[in-house]
């Protein structure tokens, strides 16, 4: 893969500036959250020549990291605050948990493949991140036990709005959220729940690996 529309980025902070910043991205607590988190620390050995560069990349399990400014986009449609309480559907590589653990109070983390959450909590340990909780299961059930959010981010695309999961949402909470085909061009929806009400918002079209296990997939 070469360094698309950017050439070769060669550091963390060249990648925020160019990919994030460059591309309209202002609430300045996400930066922050990018400049502290070198997305090196995320790929696996044979990739680490990739480690800034503008796309997902393969992370085994045929899974991969989200591009850079994907990761920042849904972090600030999520309209953060310091207190939040935040859920993740789709651990993969950590680096959105790493990223949202730097702005909220409390994350709480759900990933289907045991491998790819062990990972993560050995580099999150290593950076020393606390404040983050990670579940091996179906994200479809959301995480009961914690519930409400004020915040739940799904990085896996499912083919509808998994209701077990609005049902988790805080009042006043937001949930973004790619929907769509196995393997097709996806819609991201925010949706904000508001005195009980949801209100969905069409964020774009995206591109995400699908969510397994759930009432469509066999
Ligand atoms: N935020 C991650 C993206 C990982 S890709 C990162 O930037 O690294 C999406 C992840 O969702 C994959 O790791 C995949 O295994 C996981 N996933 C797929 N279906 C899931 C489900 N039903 N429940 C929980 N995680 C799921």
């Amino acid at each position: 893969m070469m360094g698309g529309i950017f050439g070769k980025t060669t550091s963390n902070r060249e990648m925020v500036e160019l990919q994030i910043v460059g591309r309209g991205i202002s609430d300045e607590r996400v930066l922050n959250a990018f400049l502290e988190t070198d997305r090196i620390h995320f790929l696996p050995e044979d990739k680490l020549n990739s480690a800034y560069s503008d796309s997902p990349q393969p992370i085994g399990f045929e899974q991969t990291i989200s591009q850079p400014f994907m990761v920042a986009e849904m972090t600030e449609l999520l309209e953060l605050k310091s207190t939040d309480r935040i859920l993740e559907i789709g651990t993969g590589s950590g680096y959105q948990t790493a990223i949202l653990s730097r702005i909220v109070r409390e994350v709480y983390t759900v990933e289907i493949i045991p491998e790819l959450s062990q990972r993560a909590q050995e580099v999150l340990r290593k950076l020393e991140i606390t404040n983050v909780r990670f579940k091996t299961g179906s994200g479809f059930d959301g995480w009961k036990e914690f519930a409400p959010f004020d915040g739940i981010i799904v990085t896996a695309a499912p083919e509808g709005i998994p209701e077990e999961l609005v049902e988790q949402l805080a009042d006043g909470g937001r949930m973004v959220i790619p929907v769509g085909m196995r393997y097709q061009i996806q819609t991201l929806f925010k949706i904000t729940k508001v005195k009980g009400k949801s209100h969905i918002k069409n964020c774009g079209s995206v591109a995400f690996v699908p969510m397994v296990g759930g009432p469509d997939y066999i």
